[in-house]
């Protein structure tokens, strides 16, 4: 068999994958949209984000509030944030609790859930298999 033939073959294995298949394999977390309101912010789309991380909105909400170094609070289906943010600075917090808390460090895949050990927490993939802990920074 030569390379051409090998890439051929691979091109109609990838087509016979069934198309909802190659959109979870691309992790992609909405952007945050917001609200300015009386000098707070209001993520309106909190719930599209929230469903995409597949995590617990408490356990989320709990690190990136910390981060964002404010309150905030569930209203509705928004989340209301004390004070005036960026939308680029949102984002990033939203990823950095991505790639810590949902990413797996092996496969980068999203299919992972959190394992709590006394005080330890593991990323448990369910795509490779890989348990690692993670390191809360
Ligand atoms: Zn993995």
């Amino acid at each position: 068999m030569n390379l051409r033939n090998y890439d051929e073959l691979l091109d109609k294995a990838y087509e016979k994958i069934p198309d909802n298949v190659k959109k979870s394999s691309r992790f992609e977390i909405p952007t945050v949209e917001i609200r300015i309101e009386a000098k707070n912010t209001y993520i309106t789309n909190f719930n599209k984000i929230i469903n995409t991380l597949n995590r617990d909105k408490k356990h989320f909400m709990g690190i990136f509030l910390k981060k964002a170094g404010t309150m905030g609070e569930l209203r509705g289906q928004q989340l209301f944030l004390k004070g005036t943010y960026k939308e680029q600075v949102l984002n990033k917090l939203i990823e950095q609790y991505s790639k810590t808390y949902v990413l797996c460090r092996i496969c980068n895949k999203p299919d992972t859930e959190i394992q709590r050990e006394g005080k330890k927490l593991f990323l448990k993939c369910t795509a490779c298999g890989a348990r690692e802990e993670i390191k809360e920074k």
